[in-house]
C-alpha cells in the first residue's frame, strides 16, 4: 500500500476542527480517523491539535446553526490565512436534510471559502482519509504555486472494502417509469425532475443525499439503488458535477401519438405477475387511449 505522508518543518500536519451543529455522526467518524490504527491520520503524517492558530487543514462539521455561526466564524478567522477547508458530511455541503430549516445559516460556502467535500451522512473513514489526502494535494500545490490535479489518486490507497456500507446511489434509467416515488421519499431534497424535449430526466445530488436508501425501498422498479461506493470527496469547485443522471425517453402513444413514458415491464410483472397480451397493449397507451379501450369512454 503507497501512503504519501506529509509533514511541515515543524512537524506533522495539523488538522483542526470545527463542529457548527452536527449531530455528530461526522465528528463520530472523525474520531475513528485518530482512535483506530487502519484508519489513523498519522498515516497521511497528520495530527489533530486543539488550537485553531495551529491549523493547516480545518474540517467543519455541521449545517451551521445559526446560534453557534458567530463563534464559529470567529474561531475559522484564528487559522492561519493559508489553511486548506474541508466540509465533513452533507450539511456543510449543502444543508444536508437541515437545508430548509430556521435555525441553519448554511451552506458553510456562503460564509467561508471551501476547498474540498466530503460527502455523506456521515462519511465513512476511507472518504474521510481520502478527502484529507486531497485537502494535503491542495496545501502542497499551493506551496509549489502548482493547480492541484483534479482527480486525486490516493482515494483507493486507504482502509480496506470488505466490509458492507452504504455508499452513493446508482440509477438505471432503462429501469424507471417517472412515477416520481423517490423525489416524494427523499427528505434530503437530492432529487430533481426535468422535462425535456426527449424524455423525462432525473438528476440525484450526491452532495444532498444522505444515503439513507429509502428512494431504493420505495422505487417500484428497482431503477435506483444503493451501492457501497464511498468514493465521493472532490474540490468545492467541482461540485456542481458530483450528480447521477439519466433520461427516462418518451415514446409515441399507439392510439393517438401523443409523447408518453411507457409502463415498463418490471412494473407490469409486478402489478400482474404474467400480463397478457391485453394488457401489453395498455402499457403503450396514453391514459385517455387507456380509458377508451377499457370501459369505451374517453376522459374528459
Ligand atoms: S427511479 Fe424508481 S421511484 Fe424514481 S421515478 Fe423512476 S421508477 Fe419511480
Ligand atoms: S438515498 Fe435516496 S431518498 Fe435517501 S437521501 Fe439519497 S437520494 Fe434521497
Amino acid at each position: 500500500m503507497h501512503i504519501e505522508v506529509e509533514e511541515t518543518a515543524v512537524g506533522p500536519v495539523r488538522l483542526f476542527r470545527i463542529n457548527t451543529g452536527s449531530c455528530n455522526g461526522c465528528d463520530v467518524e472523525l474520531a475513528v480517523t485518530s482512535a483506530v490504527t487502519e484508519f489513523d491520520v498519522e498515516q497521511l503524517g497528520c495530527r489533530y491539535t486543539e488550537s485553531a492558530h495551529e491549523a493547516d487543514i480545518v474540517l467543519i462539521t455541521g449545517p451551521l446553526t445559526i446560534r453557534a455561526r458567530d463563534e464559529v466564524l470567529r474561531l475559522y478567522a484564528q487559522a492561519p490565512r493559508d489553511k486548506v477547508t474541508v466540509a465533513v458530511g452533507v450539511c456543510p455541503v449543502s444543508g444536508g436534510v437541515f437545508r430548509d430549516s430556521y435555525a441553519v445559516d448554511g451552506p458553510i460556502e456562503r460564509h467561508l471559502p471551501v476547498d474540498v467535500n466530503i460527502p455523506g451522512c456521515p462519511p465513512r473513514p476511507q472518504a474521510l482519509l481520502a478527502g484529507i489526502g486531497a485537502a494535503l494535494e491542495i496545501r502542497r500545490a499551493r506551496r509549489d504555486r502548482e493547480e492541484p490535479a483534479r482527480n486525486p489518486d490516493h482515494r483507493k490507497h486507504h482502509g480496506t472494502d470488505n466490509f458492507p456500507a452504504r455508499g452513493r446511489m446508482s440509477y438505471d434509467a432503462k429501469a424507471c417509469v417517472d412515477c416520481r416515488m423517490c423525489r416524494h421519499v427523499c427528505a434530503a431534497g437530492a432529487i430533481r425532475f426535468e422535462a425535456g424535449d426527449g424524455g423525462v430526466r432525473l438528476t440525484l445530488w450526491h452532495n444532498s443525499c444522505v444515503f439513507c436508501g429509502l428512494c431504493s425501498h420505495y422505487c417500484p422498479t428497482g431503477a435506483l439503488s444503493v451501492t457501497g461506493d464511498w468514493r465521493l470527496d472532490h474540490r468545492a469547485a467541482d461540485a456542481f458535477t458530483q450528480i447521477e443522471r439519466g433520461e427516462v425517453p418518451y415514446a409515441p402513444c399507439t392510439g393517438c401519438g401523443e409523447a408518453i413514458i411507457p409502463t415498463a415491464p418490471q412494473l407490469l410483472h409486478a402489478a400482474f405477475r404474467r400480463p397478457n397480451p391485453e394488457i401489453e397493449k395498455l402499457k403503450n397507451l396514453c391514459p385517455a387511449c387507456r380509458q377508451l379501450m377499457s370501459i369505451g369512454v374517453p376522459r374528459r
